[in-house]
């Protein structure tokens, strides 16, 4: 027994020597040079816009909205009235962070309470509906896709409180000939809990007709919903996500270690 544990702590030493040597004596690199990435100033907490955002609603006014004056303004917050909204500038990839809150007075059930949503290149709903409490299908539940996919959550907070969701949006690729090349996806982070995961979207969002890839330009706007119900939205901006830069300036290789120099014999 004694011999086998000193055989094995023998090997075990050898091993995490030859592991330490190479780490080391190696050190792997991409072959990649990378651009510095940009300085981002963060707001002062994390629902603030950060230095780089397009702030599409400070509580002020809906001017970079198509027909942002049908909406009632009213203490800092948006409500729905009329007709959708839809952004005059148009994004791609996309970082977007949305406050909304339910009606306070609650009126109604199912998806007649507390509707809206966020449709991403005016296309893809990212459903917003009052959850609290509230049952309907589970993939029109708030931070579905509608009819695409539930969310991993309810999250709710309660009618009248505020919600905050904090969306990643890649926006499908198609080819040149309109077939799908990278469908798109969308990341929603609600009140801090995980709602969707990377979901590929399987084309827009319809209510009758089964979703499927549609070809359409490479950005579009964002809109969001009138459904009747007086939601009230605040606090939205958006970043346009740009990916690294790099370019490769050899393969990937391993950093030698510096040859030992010979101590030079005495004469
Ligand atoms: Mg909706």
């Amino acid at each position: 027994m004694f011999k086998s544990n000193c055989i094995q702590t023998f090997i075990c030493a050898i091993a995490l020597l030859a592991t330490a040597d190479f780490a080391v004596a190696q050190e792997w690199k991409s072959g990649v040079e990378w651009q510095e990435p940009p300085l981002v100033t963060p707001g002062a907490t994390n629902d603030a816009p950060p230095s780089d955002a397009i702030v599409l609603f400070d509580g002020t006014t809906l001017d970079g909205w198509i027909d942002g004056d049908k909406w009632l303004i009213e203490d800092g917050v948006a409500i729905p009235r009329e007709s959708q909204i839809v952004s005059k500038q148009h994004f791609g990839d996309i970082q977007l962070h949305v406050e909304w809150s339910a009606p306070a007075e609650v009126h109604g059930e199912g998806q007649g309470r507390g509707n809206s949503g966020i449709y991403l290149m005016g296309l893809y709903e990212v459903q917003v509906l009052d959850s609290f409490e509230n049952a309907t299908y589970f993939d029109g539940q708030a931070g579905s896709i509608y009819k695409q996919t539930p969310p991993l959550a309810n999250a709710m907070r309660k009618p009248g409180e505020w919600n905050t969701y904090d969306i990643v949006f890649t926006a499908p690729r198609f080819k040149g000939n309109g077939d799908i090349d990278q469908p798109g996806h969308v990341t929603l982070i609600q009140n801090g809990v995980l709602m969707l995961n990377h979901f590929e979207l399987m084309g827009p969002t319809g209510y009758t007709a089964a979703p499927h890839h549609q070809p359409h330009a490479e950005t579009g706007p964002l809109s969001l919903q009138f459904h009747g119900d007086p939601v009230k939205f605040r606090n939205i901006w958006v970043r346009e996500i740009k990916p690294s830069v790099g370019h490769r300036t050899g393969p990937p290789f391993n950093i030698q270690p510096e040859p030992k120099k010979e101590e030079p014999k005495p004469e």
